[in-house]
């Protein structure tokens, strides 16, 4: 399906309000019914239905139906937050005695609910560098019934194979997830390799404006209605109505952002690598990047998010460097207008820096909206400023 025709009609129906070109937040919880039959199909069958609005919402609907295509996927159910994505995704497909086999490190909140929620109920989780199709054979077990992937990851970007991955999990009856928040649907397809479902955390680059929080799981419409009517039904973690209609919002612009924001990484990229303060620079999309060849065979972009690791050694020019930045603003998260900055010592116990160690030197950069100039003009200040500290 044609791009453009995605983000700008499909699921839309102007003629069902008043011809309005942006479709309407359907502020409702309720739905009423003229008939007990049409109120007993809706009690029957939810997920087709729009009865209540912790379920099936209009407003809601047209996202989904723009979400799914974008995956190439049957259908797509739309959370409060990325997490929730995660957590009813994974939850869908493990029970008692089952075992998950992970990347190493994938979100902080995905190993919360690996490490410490879901061994409460018997599931294990056995993480691997996922780089290797072997190591995720070697990790199988009798009772995995669940891959793990987010490929790249969002500070090292370490990469999956995707086709290797989802051929062997095919071939063992192992459901496959994978998180996309760093790529999208529109810089990577993992369905169409062969993935069964993908997720991605809508609060960056769908949302793009730093002013919502929201998740997207989109895979086959069995999967999607089976985790509608148990995982999303049953703990109220649908998206509501108006983030559905910010997130409309954010998709019409979706594609020019992604372009600005790459045309951008290039240019910063470049300039980060010539400069004599700069060590290292991880970018998947770099050719000096150690799984490049893996990277480009699978992504058609990657934009935005990259980590610089620096030539001052001490925690204290790192701090100073950070907190120099105008432009880039202190700040998790990404996939917003604005530019932002992790320093890795912020994740460190203030005592502990070790100056060998590159990763303890990194910045995790996101770059945002500004011109490519403006931002480099503020790293070039802050590193002068940080140098001299
Ligand atoms: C932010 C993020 C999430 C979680 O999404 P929320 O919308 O914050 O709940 C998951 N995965 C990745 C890679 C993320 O960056």
């Amino acid at each position: 399906m044609e791009l453009s025709y995605i983000l700008n009609s499909l699921g839309e129906d102007h003629e069902q309000y008043f011809n309005a070109v942006a479709p309407p937040i359907v502020q409702t919880s309720n739905f009423t019914f003229g008939t007990v039959e049409a109120l007993r199909a809706a009690f029957a069958d939810e997920y087709g239905h729009f009865l209540y609005s912790r379920g099936q919402n209009p407003t809601v609907e047209i996202l989904r139906k723009k979400l799914a295509a974008l995956d190439g996927a049957e259908d797509a159910l739309v959370f409060n937050s990325g997490a929730s994505a995660i957590f009813c995704g994974v939850l869908s497909q493990v029970k008692a005695g089952d075992h998950i086999v992970s990347v190493s490190s994938p979100y902080t909140w995905a190993q919360r609910l690996f490490n410490v929620i879901l061994p409460r109920f018997g599931v294990s989780t056995t993480y691997i560098d996922g780089g290797q199709i072997e190591n995720w054979e070697r990790a199988c077990q009798t009772n995995t019934t669940l891959f793990y992937l987010e490929s790249p990851n969002s500070w090292t970007f370490g990469i999956q194979p995707l086709a290797q991955v989802a051929a062997l999990a095919k071939g063992r009856g192992i459901c496959t997830l994978i998180d996309n928040s760093y790529c999208t649907p529109l810089y990577q397809q993992p369905l169409a390799l062969g993935i069964d479902m993908a997720l991605q955390s809508a609060t960056k680059y769908i949302g793009g404006h730093s002013d919502c929080v929201a998740g997207v799981l989109a895979g086959s419409r069995i999967k999607m209605e089976a985790i509608f009517n148990s995982e999303l039904m049953a703990s109220g973690s649908g998206c509501t109505p108006f983030h559905a209609w910010l997130l409309l919002r954010g998709l019409r612009t979706l594609p020019m952002r992604l372009q600005h924001i790459s045309n951008t990484t290039r240019v910063v990229l470049a300039f980060l690598k010539n400069h004599p303060l700069v060590e290292k620079v991880w970018f998947p999309l770099d050719p000096n990047f150690e799984q490049y060849e893996l990277a480009s065979s699978q992504m058609t972009g990657a934009c935005g998010l990259l980590t610089v690791v620096l030539k001052l050694h001490s925690a204290k020019q790192l701090t100073a460097f950070a907190e120099n930045l105008k432009a880039f603003k202190m700040a998790v998260s990404w996939g917003g207008h604005e530019s932002l900055v992790i320093p890795r010592v912020a994740a460190l116990p203030e005592m502990s820096f070790d100056a060998n160690d590159p990763l303890q030197r990194s910045m995790r950069l996101y770059l945002g909206l500004e011109s490519p100039e403006y931002l480099m003009a503020d790293v070039e200040n802050a590193l002068r400023k940080a140098k001299s500290t």
